[in-house]
Order: structure tokens, then C-alpha cells, then sequence
């Protein structure tokens, strides 16, 4: 007989849970992912007359009623009320839904806003759990954990028409908490705030969130971090003492640095929040698009959760995803948020949007206001461009700045398409001499294990886990076999 405040419920509830994965086979329903165009989680702050504690609805199909191994459109709605509530607040409590959902036994929930991803179990739907009992763990959890809630209503949305019926005022929400965050520049701040609520999943991973440098997960910023650490000062989101400047173009600072290195506990020692090489920011995995570095033509592109089909590199989101989060800082490999690449800070240490060659139509639609004027029309989408030839050709015929870098760009080392081309040209000889070359496409090998003659006749092996390999040329000639006692 179970007992504490979730007897009542049908499966388990804890931490212990966090990190569950639930396999497509053993999956009763998805609800949300990337297969549906509508689903979203959203906390709004109400006046206690507009909220009535505990209670919990379901519009739409019951999770006993969506038929096994289908995909349909979720939303979640949360409403809050407190006496010291703000507005402000509401991003860093909805944050929370992803860890108060992940405690249930055999309910998964990835991501945030409106890309969530939640998968619940055959298992724990035969034991007779329901959206209902969800609803109920989210209020019992919102009032252990967050005192300044006093009344919390959940609403959980599974009628497809309903769902899309609300999302562009979901949109409109986040879209409204993005803009109230902007305006504020990183030099005039002497705090930024630290986030460690990844670490269940990314144990190295610590986010630091400027104003001009919104969390990779795209649903705190500056001033969500300030809210939560006034609320919490000990919790995981807290002040960040920036401390001297090490370097402004790329964004390094001592203080930062002395932070992340405490909260990564020492697994990471130096962090730069301007640029995706060297010591970029660490990626947990929930960031909402990756910046990946193209070595054909020196440039960036950028694709986010939401794309399909293979980015302009013939890697999809999911690989590449899988290849830079975990709290590795990954050279070239760079995970953010949308409201980042909104920023005039972003990735300026490595040419911001000047650097950019190719991002979705989707992705550059949300972000496309931000973009210089003079680059917007030169950033070619999958429509455009769908390999690395055609992007070359793109590049080239309408004159992005990556094919003939401007000075500021050569002055923080970029060499751009025709220095690529340039280099290539002076190694054709060897080429021409019976090597074969190819295109530097990163070979993701999530464990490559070499063998290694040791002394004595041992051999050793050595496992390269998560490895990524860049080859700028792949030389396949013909090896002669050599007589028996000679080696091979
Ligand atoms: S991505 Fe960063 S800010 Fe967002 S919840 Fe995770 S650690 Fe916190």
C-alpha cells in the first residue's frame, strides 16, 4: 500500500525518474513531438478569483481513449495565483513542468514552450494512470516546491482543434515575455544568473544567462533568472558576481568562469558565450537549435528542433543534437536558443550573421527581422539550397561575406570560401598524385574503438566515445600485401 502525497496515484513519483526514456515500443502515446505542427506548455500568472485550487480538466480524449502508438497534439495550461506573484515570474515556474512531469513513472517530457515532446507508457497507462492524476502531481508539486504559489489549475489540452485553436496565443505569450527581456545590454548588468536544472540530464551542463544571452532552452532570460533567485536564492537558478572582464569580444569573464567551474565541478574550467569555438557554452540538451560549423565553405548554418528533413551538411538535427549535448563544451558545434540568434551579441566573436550560410525557412521566418539587411537575402534555406555544391554556388552568385571576408571578418580569423579554396587548390598536387578527396563532412561515430600493439604482445584499446571526426581529404589507395612475417 502506497502512502504520502501521492498514494493516490497509480505509478511512482520521484526524482529518480528523471532521465526515464520511453521507446517507441513500449510507448502507449506521443504527445506533442516533432510529427505534430501544435503543441505547447504555458504558466500564466491570474488573480485568485480566476483560479480554483486543484482543479484539474481535460479536454479531449483521456490517455485510455488515444489510440495506441498515435501522435496527437497536446497542450498544457497552468494557472497560478500568489499575493507575491508577478508576471515575470511565469517563465521560470513553467520551467518547472519539465522536471514535475518527468518525476512520473513511464511519462517522459523533452523540451519546452512550444516544441515539447512527451511520450507516456503502455505500463503505466494499464496501471489506469490518466492526464487527470498528471494534473494532480503537477499541483501537489507546485505547492511543495514553490511556497509563493498558493493556488495552482491545470488544464491539459488533447482535441487537436483545440489545441490549435489556442497556439498562436500561446505564441503571443512567448513572444511578448522575449521582447519585455530585450534592451538591457550585458555591459550594464554586474550580475548574470547561473541555471544548473539540466544537470539531471547533462550532469556538467550549467547555462549562464546574460541579458544578451538567453538561456540555450529559450524559456528563462535575464530577468527570469533575477526572479527566481530573489525567490530562491539556494535553488537551481541563482546570481552569477560577473567579476574582470577576460575577453569582451568573445565573452569571458573570471567571475563566469569561477562559477561554471564550481557548478561543473571543475569539468568545465573556461566558458565564452560570443562564439561556438574554443570554450563555447556548454549544451545540455534541450537547446532549441544547434549552430554547426561548415568547413567547405568557413561558415555556420544553423538548423533547429523542429526541421525534418537532413541540414544543408546532409546530418539531421537529431544527430547532430545528440553529438554537442550532454554538458560538452564541442568545438564548432554550438547549442542555443531563438532568442539568442535575436541578440546583437550572437556569436560575435566568430562574425555573427555575416558567418551564417544556411539555416531553415522556418527557423529564418522567426528570426528574420534580426538579421543584418544586407545578409538577410544571402542566407539561403533548404528551399534554395539543399548540398554543399549548391550552397557553394548560392554563396557565391549572390555574394555573402563568407566568400570574400571583409576585413573585420579576416581580423577574428576567418578565412572564408575562396581562402577554402584557395588552400585546396595549393594540396591538389598530392591529389593529382592518387588521392581521392573528400568533402569535410563531420563523421559522427558515437564510439570509435581502436586497437593499439602494445608492448609484450598486449593490445590496447582505446574507446573514443561521442568522437566526431572532421576530414578535410580521404586518401583510399590500393595496399600491396606484404610476404608472411613482414606485417600487413
Ligand atoms: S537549458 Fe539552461 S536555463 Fe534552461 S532549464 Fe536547462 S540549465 Fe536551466
Amino acid at each position: 500500500m502506497k502512502s504520502g502525497m501521492f498514494a493516490d496515484i497509480p505509478v511512482d513519483v520521484g526524482v529518480v525518474y528523471e532521465g526515464e526514456r520511453i521507446r517507441k515500443g513500449d510507448m502507449h502515446a506521443e504527445l506533442g513531438g516533432p510529427d505534430v505542427p501544435h503543441k505547447f506548455e504555458l504558466l500564466r500568472v491570474r488573480p485568485s478569483d480566476q483560479v480554483e485550487d486543484g482543479k484539474v480538466v481535460v479536454v479531449g480524449p483521456e490517455l485510455k481513449d488515444i489510440p495506441e502508438g498515435s501522435k496527437t497534439p497536446f497542450a498544457m495550461l497552468v494557472e497560478v495565483s500568489g499575493k507575491d506573484l508577478e508576471e515575470e515570474m511565469e517563465g521560470v515556474f513553467e520551467r518547472r513542468l519539465h522536471y514535475f512531469t518527468n518525476w512520473v513513472e513511464g511519462f517522459m517530457h523533452l523540451n519546452q514552450r512550444n516544441t515539447i515532446w512527451c511520450r507516456v507508457s503502455k505500463k503505466t497507462v494499464q496501471k489506469g494512470f490518466t492526464l487527470k492524476h498528471l494534473g494532480m502531481v503537477i499541483i501537489r508539486l507546485y505547492h511543495s516546491e514553490c511556497p509563493i504559489i498558493e493556488k495552482v489549475q491545470v488544464t491539459f489540452y488533447t482535441d487537436p482543434a483545440e489545441v490549435e485553436r489556442l497556439y498562436p496565443e500561446a505564441i503571443k505569450v512567448y513572444d511578448a515575455r522575449d521582447a519585455r527581456a530585450r534592451g538591457l545590454k550585458d555591459e550594464e548588468v554586474d550580475v548574470f544568473y547561473g541555471c544548473t536544472l539540466c544537470q539531471s540530464f547533462a550532469p556538467t551542463h550549467v547555462c549562464v544567462i546574460t541579458p544578451q544571452r538567453y538561456a540555450n532552452c529559450g524559456a528563462i532570460s535575464w530577468f527570469d533568472g533575477r526572479a527566481a533567485s530573489r525567490i530562491d536564492p539556494k535553488g537551481s537558478i541563482y546570481e552569477v558576481k560577473i567579476g574582470k572582464v577576460i575577453d569582451p569580444l568573445k565573452g569571458e569573464w573570471e567571475g563566469a568562469n569561477e562559477s561554471v567551474k564550481a557548478k561543473s565541478l571543475g569539468a568545465v574550467q573556461r566558458v565564452q558565450l560570443y562564439t561556438a569555438f574554443g570554450y563555447p557554452h556548454t549544451s545540455c540538451g534541450c537547446f532549441e537549435a544547434v549552430a554547426f560549423y561548415i568547413p567547405e565553405v568557413d561558415g555556420l548554418g544553423i538548423v533547429h528542433r523542429d526541421f525534418k528533413g537532413p541540414a544543408v551538411n546532409g546530418v539531421s538535427f537529431s544527430t547532430m543534437a545528440d553529438s554537442t549535448a550532454g554538458g560538452r563544451q564541442v568545438d564548432g558545434f554550438h547549442g542555443l536558443s531563438f532568442e539568442y540568434m535575436r541578440s546583437p551579441k550572437f556569436l560575435q566573436a566568430d562574425g555573427g550573421w555575416k558567418r551564417v550560410v544556411w539555416i531553415p525557412k522556418e527557423a529564418k521566418e522567426r528570426v528574420k527581422d534580426f538579421i543584418p539587411k544586407e545578409v538577410v537575402d544571402k542566407i539561403p534555406t533548404e528551399e534554395e539550397v539543399k548540398n554543399i555544391e549548391e550552397l557553394k554556388a548560392f554563396l557565391k552568385e549572390h555574394n555573402h561575406p563568407i566568400v570574400e571576408p571583409s576585413e573585420d571578418l579576416k581580423k577574428l580569423g576567418v578565412k572564408g570560401l575562396k581562402g577554402v579554396e584557395a588552400e585546396k587548390a595549393a594540396e591538389a598536387p598530392a591529389e593529382a598524385a592518387g588521392g581521392v578527396p573528400a568533402e569535410g563532412v563531420p563523421v559522427m561515430a558515437p564510439t570509435l574503438t581502436v586497437g593499439v600493439p602494445g608492448a609484450g604482445g598486449m593490445e590496447f584499446e582505446i574507446i573514443l566515445k561521442n568522437a566526431r571526426i572532421f576530414a578535410e581529404k580521404m586518401i583510399i589507395r590500393k595496399a600491396e600485401r606484404k610476404g608472411k612475417g613482414e606485417g600487413k
